[in-house]
């Protein structure tokens, strides 16, 4: 068992944590207020390839394997303190670049891969509804065949970058009475007749990204950006959910192991009592903790990485990594803005905005609940 990573991945860990914080980081708490989304900081990091990094070259990506891929995005995590942009990135790779990866024709990897690499597209994955969240087969939007074009019905809820994305992979019934079974994936193109983006919606965290509601009316989509066969939706929702609970969290390794550094350095600094409070094991153990959460979210994450890798299935891993790593991210928020004391309340400690970012977490992609309920069907509980 090997738990290093070899000198190249290593190095391009540290390559993307040193771009992102020489170049991510600008006027970030001004941002966090007006919610502004960065647009530029975005085209930066596909420039340096992010965007594409499980993408095969052909299509205009980086070829990484997936232990490749963590490692770049935990540097991105790591230097990127603005943590909606690095959700952003991670909503395109894992809710819309992956699913094409694996699903798409060849036309359809020629026609959107190129762009969604490039940073020119932005990607999303259009799943929740009003009525359908944790039941996601739940959903009501329609698709009707008309010729050669389907016509979609309906609305999504808190979709990640919808408010900018360019290409939407949306996720329709073509019957409700097959149940999850009609379920069907279709590629949206922006622009599209019926298809209109709402605004970004106010939201407690990861403000910087933004998220809104969708809206399809009669919205015509032609047949050739169906995604899979008529009913493959099931499988398609499956897979994208796999990649995205196991990888979507990398950036969060990085944030964890930022804030682990931030804290050793205030705890040792600041004094109280005539000693640094590092030196109180009550503020000592709570930087142990954040170090142990630290390095077991890690291995989970390279776990699934290390899994998908060698071609093998990872769903109650992904779910494992997914959990833990949210949940752990959350607890060592709250030790951190505990460490810093009064000052971590403080907008401008920027304690305070990790701990807002950290809880969405624990709600995207499957909520906590969720996971457990998908850890528990794989351990075989009725
Ligand atoms: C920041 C953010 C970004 C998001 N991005 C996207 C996106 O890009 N695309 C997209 O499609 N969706 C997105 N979502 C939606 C997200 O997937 C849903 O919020 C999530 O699946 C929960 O659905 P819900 O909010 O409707 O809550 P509900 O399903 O109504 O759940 C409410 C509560 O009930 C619990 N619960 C529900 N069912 C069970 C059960 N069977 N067992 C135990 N507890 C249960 C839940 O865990 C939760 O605590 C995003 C959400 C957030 C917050």
């Amino acid at each position: 068992m090997d738990f290093a990573l070899t000198p190249e991945q290593a190095q391009l860990k540290e390559s993307v944590a040193r771009f992102a914080q020489s170049e991510l980081n600008q006027d970030l708490p001004q941002r966090d207020r007006e919610q502004a989304f960065n647009r530029a900081g975005w085209q930066r990091c596909a420039e340096t390839g992010i965007q594409g990094l499980p993408v095969p070259r052909r299509y205009g990506g980086q070829e990484a394997d997936p232990l490749t891929t963590s490692a770049a995005l935990e540097g991105l995590g790591y230097g990127c303190r603005d943590n909606g942009l690095c959700f952003a990135i991670n909503a395109h790779l894992w809710g819309c670049v992956q699913p094409i990866l694996t699903f798409g024709s060849e036309s359809q990897k020629e026609r959107f891969l190129p762009r969604l690499c490039s940073g020119e597209w932005i990607g999303a994955l259009a799943v929740s509804e009003r009525e359908a969240g944790s039941d996601a087969y739940s959903l009501k939007t329609r698709a009707a065949r008309d010729g050669d074009r389907y016509l979609l019905t309906g609305s999504k809820m808190f979709v990640t970058n919808g408010p900018v994305a360019d290409l939407i992979l949306v996720f329709a019934t073509v019957d409700p009475a097959k149940g999850a079974h009609g379920i069907t994936g279709f590629l949206v193109e922006k622009g599209t007749p019926g298809l209109r983006a709402g605004p970004t919606i106010e939201k407690m965290g990861l403000r910087t990204v933004p998220m809104g509601e969708l809206t399809l009316e009669s919205c015509a989509v032609p047949v050739e950006n169906r995604i899979g066969a008529e009913g493959a939706g099931l499988a398609l929702f499956n897979h994208a959910m796999e990649w995205e609970r196991g990888f979507i969290l990398a950036g969060a390794v990085g944030a964890m192991q930022r804030q682990l550094e931030q804290c050793r350095q205030h705890a040792r600094t600041r004094r109280q009592f005539g000693q640094p409070i590092g030196a109180f094991q009550l503020v000592s153990s709570k930087l142990v903790d954040m170090q142990l959460r630290l390095e077991a979210a890690r291995l989970l994450l390279y776990k699934v990485a290390w899994l998908k890798s060698h071609k093998r299935p990872a769903l109650m891993e992904a779910s494992q990594a997914k959990l833990f790593i949210s949940e752990a991210w959350v607890q060592s928020c709250q030790d951190a803005m505990q460490i810093h004391g009064g000052y971590g309340y403080l907008t401008e400690s920027e304690v305070e905005r990790d701990l807002r970012d950290a809880l969405a977490s624990r709600l995207f992609s499957g909520t906590s609940e969720i996971q457990r309920q998908v850890i528990a069907h794989w351990l075989g509980l009725p």
